[in-house]
């Protein structure tokens, strides 16, 4: 009984992942690398936009050839299954089980019935399941909170993920305590919204008393994904300031610099609430990394309002962005109501944003040069002679392969910047804690 796991979209389809596969490992599953070998295949959906969801049904046309040859069993999992959307291609493409993101503790379920199985319930047991750590993992995520309350009118997670559920703080510091025992560094807490921890549930901390608690328990790097603008309280600001181990990087997504756009958006904050956060922030953490995602192209953006999410970009001078050329979802507000603007308009827009963020994104590179930093090498990198790693505040840096010849934190002087890449030489052996990031 061998299965495989094909993921896409974020992180936290990752940790989904490593969920399902611990229970498949529990029931006697072997997990294998590729669809030939495996006897079950298990798809990871991701519906935010629409291009992994054409991957999805392109994937599912031949997983169908290949159970028509040999006969196996595919699984549907993810966002892309609590859809229509999903449920239409599964019944298409002979999809066996069916699980959405709230029902992936039925799968043991699911392989006991000889029918087909479908569960598109929200599963209290699934806030529970600590999953045992991945074998030889430096780097880990743990789940924090599930779902989004917030509605912005361009995305499909509320319907798919539905609201937000924070899990026990017991489980998430027991989860953590063996990942640190099997030797995992770097924590990353995730959810859609991770500044809500904690307010579905009398009695829990705050996101900033997590924050403050994880980063207390010996692990060198804390770090966490993603905040919303709306609620990024001077509280999570101090705490990030007063505890050491807690990385200086924030993903704090704009998606517009435009007032007309977030309104539309539904984003719930506006330009000026967003750099005024940005100013505490910078105040409050001098060498803090920020990136952020930015759509570009939503329904009624002017030349205007695109202007403004540019000079935005100049204000804050990311240090990275994750851009995207809006993508109508069946299913949300934007795509019942509002009409999608020409696709040449999108694509040059996205290009002139893509060059701004390169700019910037050298310049910010080009100011570590010369400085030392704590590289986390996770592995060979691409680039032939070195291995790859991540520093605190999640630049990409590679270091010659022969400096760095097992996984493990290293302290680095940076020697050279690209716009995408920093280079290093190894100053200093593997560090067993959290060093000083120089200020930037
Ligand atoms: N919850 C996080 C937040 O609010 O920032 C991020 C969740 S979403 C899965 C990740 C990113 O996908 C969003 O920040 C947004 O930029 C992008 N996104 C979501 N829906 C989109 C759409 N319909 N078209 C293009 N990009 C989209
Ligand atoms: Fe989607 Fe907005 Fe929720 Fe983020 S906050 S998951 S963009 S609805």
């Amino acid at each position: 009984m061998r299965a495989h796991i094909i993921t896409f979209g974020c992180q936290m389809n990752e940790y989904d992942s490593h969920l399902v596969a611990s229970e498949l490992v529990s029931l006697g599953w072997e997990l294998v690398d590729s669809v030939e070998e495996a006897d079950f295949v298990l798809v990871n959906t991701c519906a935010v936009r629409g291009k992994p969801v054409e991957k999805v049904r392109s994937l599912l046309g031949q997983l169908r050839k290949e159970k028509e040859r040999r006969g196996l069993l595919i699984g549907l999992m993810g966002c892309l299954a609590q859809l229509d959307e999903g449920q239409q291609m599964a019944r298409k493409f002979g999809v066996d089980i069916l699980l959405g993101p709230g029902a992936l503790t039925s799968l043991p379920e699911a392989l006991k019935a000889n029918e087909k199985f479908w569960d598109l319930t929200f599963r209290e047991d699934v806030l529970d399941y600590i999953p045992p750590p991945p074998k030889g993992a430096l780097s880990a995520h743990v789940t924090i909170i599930r779902g989004c309350n917030h509605h912005c009118t361009y995305c499909i997670v509320p319907t798919t993920r539905g609201p937000e559920v924070s899990r026990h703080p017991d489980l998430i510091l027991k989860e953590i305590e063996m990942l640190k025992k099997a030797g995992v560094v770097e924590i990353t807490l995730l959810g859609q919204n991770v500044n809500s921890y904690g307010k579905d549930q009398p009695g829990f901390p705050s996101f900033a008393e997590l924050l403050r608690m994880v980063g207390g328990m010996g692990i060198p790097r804390v770090r966490f994904l993603t905040s919303h603008p709306v609620n990024f309280t001077d509280d999570i600001i101090e705490a990030i300031a007063e505890t050491p181990a807690i990385t200086r990087y924030i993903h704090l997504p704009v998606q517009s610099g435009s007032d007309r756009v977030l309104r539309r958006m539904a984003r719930e904050y506006r330009r000026a609430h967003y750099l005024e956060r940005i100013r505490k922030i910078r105040e409050a953490l001098p060498d803090v990394v920020l990136s952020t995602d930015i759509i570009v192209g939503f329904p009624g953006e002017t030349e205007e309002d695109f202007q403004e999410t540019l000079s935005l970009y100049d204000e804050v001078g990311y240090d990275q962005a994750y851009m995207f050329i809006y993508s109508p979802r069946p299913g949300t507000p934007a795509y019942k109501h509002f009409q999608d603007l020409p696709r040449e308009v999108k694509v040059e827009r996205l290009q002139r944003l893509i060059e701004k963020q390169k700019e910037w994104s050298y310049r910010r590179n080009l100011e570590w040069v010369g400085k030392k930093v704590e590289v986390l090498v996770r592995g060979v990198a691409k680039e032939e002679g070195y291995v790859q790693g991540h520093d605190r505040g999640n630049h990409p840096v590679l270091i010659p392969a022969h400096q760095a010849p097992t996984p493990g934190l290293y302290q680095v002087e940076i020697k050279q910047a690209t716009p995408h890449l920093l280079f290093g030489e190894v100053v200093g052996a593997t560090v067993p804690g959290p060093i000083p990031l120089p200020v930037a």
